[in-house]
């Protein structure tokens, strides 16, 4: 991996991939659209994109992604897991539906901000980032409980939307969906240290 501009898989399953392999290579990264799990032996972290996270989970699993995604995370390589991906990466999802790839100490709400506020933006602080980030939220979970662990990043409306926990990284919003690059930045600096 080179230092400078190291190769990071964006899931190409289901969901905004494009919009996660654009603000990518804005932010300097080189990226990989990753459809086999033999693809994840050549990239240094891992972006799991918003979309609907029953499909893109039923899928990892027909693909054989569950356990070579897990392995990933076990070598230190970063995960960051974006709105349906939030949701992937949760060790727990309120109403019965079963976990995807446990790999954050969160239980994730899907849909949580409810009908009146399906989709919205909003200013959010993001005291990681400087200053505020427009946050654009489609359909968006929240996380409704999180172990001592994690991090929260961010809160908006009192809700947590942004954590963080040792190599795995999660917003409730789409980033990708903006033309600021800060949250892949700070993803790549993730990938940097690892
Ligand atoms: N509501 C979707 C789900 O539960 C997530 C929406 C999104 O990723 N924009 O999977």
């Amino acid at each position: 991996m080179s230092k400078e501009s190291p190769v990071i898989g964006v899931l190409a399953l289901q969901g905004a991939v494009r919009e996660h392999a654009a603000a990518l290579r804005a932010a300097g990264a080189e990226t990989e659209a990753i459809k086999w799990p033999d693809q994840l032996a050549g990239i240094a972290g891992l972006i799991i994109p918003g979309g609907e996270s029953t499909t893109i989970g039923k899928l990892m699993v027909k693909y054989g992604f569950i356990q070579a995604i897990r392995d990933l995370a076990a070598s230190g390589r970063p995960v960051y897991g974006s709105c349906a991906g939030l949701i992937a990466v949760a060790k727990r999802i309120t109403e019965g539906t079963d976990p995807w790839l446990s790999l954050m100490d969160i239980e994730a709400t899907r849909n949580a901000f409810g009908r009146q506020q399906e989709s919205f933006e909003a200013e959010i602080a993001i005291p990681v980032l400087g200053a505020p980030f427009t946050g654009v939220f489609i359909r968006a979970p929240w996380i409704e409980t999180a172990g001592s662990g994690v991090d929260i990043l961010a809160e908006y409306d009192g809700r947590k939307i942004m954590a963080r926990e040792n190599n795995i990284l999660v917003t409730a919003f789409h980033p990708e969906l903006t033309t600021d690059t800060r949250v892949h930045e700070y993803f790549i600096d993730m990938v940097r240290e690892a």
